[in-house]
């Protein structure tokens, strides 16, 4: 069978994501024991144990196949968000929203606007339909730059992402210039607003998102309940949208995408306030010791209002092998174009303190 020969040739041309190396996987490889995962941007906590104990008691239940409707979740969230629950997309990760974006704005010849190095789902769906990606670099200081994204809009854009704060760098566009933006960007483009990270952000001036989606019917938000809600491994994510737009995600998605513990826990996680704030706190305490630490090694970091730093370890090659070996798994960036440089996920005071250690050991070693 030449598979070659009826593969869509856009299919053919991705290359399969590589996520951050699951634990177990350098355990085994490198044969080691106690290494640290900073590498995924997950919360270094752990779940809510609200959400732990609702799981515990959801899961006799699981014959049943989940609400398709992901009612309970919906309304919770319509509540907490001041929206009305039709405006709500839930997705197998807000991974699933950008796929389904995808799948019903594009098909070959049609473009999508994003700024580069961000996140690496978006060349893939976009690339997955068969359409085409227009990344736009980032400002000299790593930031959206927006005027170049609206600049690179031409009749054939689809959608725009703005993803805030970005990933993998760490930096935010704050309200004026959002604003500024989504006024200056024609109606007729969908604008995905990805905050991945929106609770962990820091800055006073941060956009207003949800705002837009009520000023601007093309306007999607899409959040997560894998980055400080400690749920990665349920999958569940959501988008915010014009009630009409829901409509055609939800021609678009499978009917039990969002599984039934993920619905659970994704409600109970909503009710634990508390362990958000924790979250959050340890998180700010973090990027204060990390960011001190490495500008004390003359390392160079970007100002972040996520859970991660990029750090530029360019001036000694392999830094992110040398960590790997010694149990420490971080994210190599140089297939963002990024050469050398590593993005470490804030984890917590102990696994931050190892980093350092092991940091300058690597770097005090003579080449
Ligand atoms: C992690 C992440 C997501 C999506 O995560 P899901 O686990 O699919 O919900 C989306 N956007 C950005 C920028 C992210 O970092």
């Amino acid at each position: 069978m030449a598979f070659e020969k009826i593969v869509k040739p856009y299919i053919a041309a991705l290359t399969p994501y590589k996520p951050g190396k699951p634990i177990e996987e350098v355990e085994r490889e490198l044969g080691i024991a106690q290494a640290i995962k900073l590498a995924s941007n997950e919360n270094p906590l752990g779940p809510s144990p609200k959400a732990l104990a609702a799981l515990r008691g959801a899961i006799d239940t699981i014959s049943r196949y989940p609400d398709g409707g992901s009612f309970r979740l919906r309304t919770k969230l319509a509540t907490i968000l001041g929206v009305a629950g039709e405006q709500l997309v839930f997705g197998a990760g807000c991974d699933e929203i950008l796929e389904l974006l995808a799948k019903v704005f594009l098909g070959p010849g049609d473009e999508v606007v994003y700024g580069w190095p961000s996140f690496a789902m978006y060349p893939v769906v976009v690339q997955g339909m068969g359409a085409t990606p227009v990344p736009v670099p980032l400002t000299q200081d790593l930031v959206y730059d927006l005027d170049a994204l609206l600049a690179a809009v031409t009749p054939r854009t689809r959608l725009v992402f703005v993803c805030n704060p970005n990933n993998p760098t760490g930096t935010s566009v704050g309200a004026e210039a959002f604003d500024r933006f989504a006024k200056a960007l024609p109606p007729n483009v969908v604008l995905g607003i990805d905050e991945a990270y929106f609770e962990y952000v820091q800055r006073k001036d941060f956009p207003n998102a949800l705002d837009w989606v009520q000023r601007r019917p093309g306007t999607v938000v899409l959040r997560t309940f894998s980055k400080i809600y400690g749920l990665a491994g349920l999958r569940v994510g959501y988008g915010v949208m014009d009630a009409e737009l829901a409509g055609y995600l939800e021609r678009a998605r499978h009917p039990f995408n969002v599984n039934l513990l993920a619905q659970v826990a994704a409600c109970a996680a909503l009710d634990d306030d508390e362990h958000v704030t924790r979250s959050r706190d340890i998180n700010s305490r973090g990027v204060a010791y990390l960011a001190r630490e490495l500008a004390q090694m003359r390392l160079r970091t970007w100002p972040t209002d996520a859970n991660f730093l990029l750090v530029d370890t360019g001036a000694k090659p392999g830094v992110c092998d040398a960590l790997l070996r010694r149990g420490i798994i971080v994210r190599p960036m140089d297939a963002f174009g990024f050469r050398g440089a590593i993005r470490i996920t804030i984890g917590l005071p102990e696994e931050n303190e190892r980093f350092i250690k092991e940091l300058r050991e690597i770097w005090e070693t003579p080449k």
